[in-house]
């Protein structure tokens, strides 16, 4: 929380300029993330103490400044490559503080971001200005029980959700990662196991509250302000306003069966298998392909390269996961198998843990009819010349097909419809374990896999929600032909570009 006793100087921190996306902190030392150091920019002026004092009154203190406790914990992202530190957090608890504390940054003239999980790939809720953190306002609560409608608060942890839906026996399209929030996840699409029987998260969202660059609340909807409804279908977090609420269309709870396999023999062929045969899977399937690269530590312990599968079957007669798999389910080691298990004990086995670490990912879509056998041994080839940092990296298919292909490209914001899976190329690194020439070294060559791997499988377009931003072209990759819509919905509710990230979308 605030305090009322100030520093007695005015703070400086280094900044791009007015509400631009700022580069982290780290990236102007080459040696913490193997970047190229930046150029030095001008400083920016922090407001006096009494325009933080106006702050904190109009949020009832839920303001920290640099010498509160645990402020550099509140403000620690997943991705340590973005750990900038704000000059001020102002932890909203209510659709209008967000309306307060946006019209305050706006008057300092000072940058801000907009956070919720956190979970941001590229860094893009990190600022060195004010960080607007809505992960108070979470809580989830039940609109229409008939059509199994809930609303979810702007800042909700995914958690909360998880743990609602549980306790209301009823399910949505959601991720592994507990601690991602659900705004950015539902703003910029949302996949997971259920996408080929439900459609992506972002396809659920019946409605969503918005507070924009102009200070006003809308409620989006088909019917009202019906442009912005669909452009927070996979327009991404951070570009049109504040979303405060959301709506969502909400399923039963099915049980499922549950398993994690893996192969360490004929690896090319089992992932050229898998690629090929599995997008004939009933929609009811669901699964998420690792090929997993050993760390520098694991490789001096004789750890090679593993195919792993963790797949989910909503159970319906007659069907079992041995049944989809055909003749792979014998070759594989069995990691665990669950069979017709409620659905959120399944989801404890798919869960997965993170912690915050350094990363960079890279990720295109995919048609299984232009998966050759042929491209993939040229990805084992490939995969050998990955020089290794202290953690093991994977890359990985995503299962996509079903119902995330039932919708139009245009029918939301969200266009990449029409592929079998979603494959990214993910970098891990740790610091100071491993040094910047090779953090570099591992970056150029996930640059190159990503280039081979898209040449080879004809794969194009890039999940929003995992921004890279090394990409050429990304608003393209992201949006596709949405993208001339999107601006001119960015024109409307946000023609100066208030909301501005380094990707971020801009006004027609
Ligand atoms: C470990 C891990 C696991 C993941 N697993 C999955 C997965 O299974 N499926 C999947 O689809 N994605 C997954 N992702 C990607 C994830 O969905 C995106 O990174 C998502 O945008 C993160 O949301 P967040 O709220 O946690 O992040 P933040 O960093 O808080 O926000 C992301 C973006 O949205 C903006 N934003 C945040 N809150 C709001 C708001 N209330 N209103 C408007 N804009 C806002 C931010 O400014 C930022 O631009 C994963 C990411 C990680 C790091």
């Amino acid at each position: 929380m605030l305090r009322t006793v100030e520093p007695s100087r005015r703070h400086f921190l280094v900044g791009l300029g007015r509400f631009a996306a700022v580069a982290p902190l780290a990236t102007s030392l080459p040696w913490a993330l193997g970047g190229k150091a930046r150029a030095a920019t001008p400083p920016l002026a922090c407001p006096p103490p009494s325009a933080w004092n106006d702050l904190s009154r109009l949020l009832d203190g839920s303001v920290l400044r640099p010498h509160d406790p645990f402020f550099t914990d509140v403000c620690r992202p997943n991705n340590l490559r973005y750990n900038t530190l704000p000059m001020g957090i102002a932890r909203c608890l209510s659709t209008e503080q967000v309306q307060a504390a946006l019209k305050w940054v706006q008057q300092q003239g000072l940058p801000f971001a907009v956070r919720s999980g956190g979970h941001n790939y590229a860094g893009y809720s990190s600022t060195n200005g004010l960080l607007i953190d809505m992960s108070l306002m979470a809580g989830v609560e039940v609109v229409d029980k008939k059509d199994g409608i809930v609303r979810v608060k702007g800042g909700t942890g995914n958690a909360l959700v998880y743990k609602d839906m549980e306790r209301l026996g009823r399910t949505i399209t959601h991720g592994r990662c507990d601690a991602v929030g659900a705004a950015g996840f539902l703003l910029g699409g949302g996949i997971g196991f259920s996408m080929r029987m439900y459609g992506i998260a972002s396809d659920l969202l019946a409605g969503t509250t918005v507070v924009t660059a102009d200070g006003e609340r809308r409620d989006a909807n088909a019917k009202t302000d019906s442009d912005l409804y669909w452009a927070c279908r996979g327009g991404a977090g951070g570009n049109f306003g504040i979303n405060t609420e959301f709506l969502l269309r909400t399923f039963p709870a099915e049980n499922v069966s549950v398993c994690q396999l893996k192969w360490t023999d004929n690896q090319a062929d089992v992932l050229y298998k898998l690629l090929t045969t599995l997008p004939n899977a009933p929609r009811t399937f669901g699964s998420k392909i690792n090929v997993t690269l050993p760390s520098i530590q694991q490789r001096c312990q004789g750890k090679g390269s593993e195919v792993s599968i963790l797949a989910q079957l909503h159970v319906t007669k007659g069907q079992t996961l041995k049944d989809i798999f055909g003749p792979l389910w014998e070759t594989a080691t069995k990691v665990w198998v669950h069979e017709n298990i409620p659905y959120w004990e399944g989801q404890d086995y798919l869960a997965e843990e993170t912690y915050p670490y350094f990363y960079q990912e890279k990720s295109s879509y995919m048609q299984a009819s232009r998966i050759t056998r042929g491209a993939i041994d040229a990805l084992f080839d490939a995969q050998r010349a990955q020089p290794g940092t202290s953690m093991p990296v994977a890359y990985k298919f995503f299962q996509t097909g079903g119902a995330c292909n039932d919708m139009k490209a245009d029918a939301t914001a969200y266009v990449h419809r029409g592929n079998d899976w979603l494959f990214s190329v993910e970098m891990n690194w740790w610091l100071p374990t491993d040094p910047a020439g090779l953090v570099e070294e591992n970056l150029q060559w996930q640059k190159d896999f990503y280039a081979l791997a898209n040449k080879l499988c004809s794969a194009a377009g890039a999940y929003q929600n995992f921004p890279d931003p090394t990409l050429d072209d990304y608003a393209r990759a992201y949006y596709g032909e949405n993208l001339p819509r999107l601006r001119q919905v960015k024109k409307r509710v946000d023609p100066n570009s208030v909301f501005t990230y380094g990707q971020g979308i801009t006004p027609a």
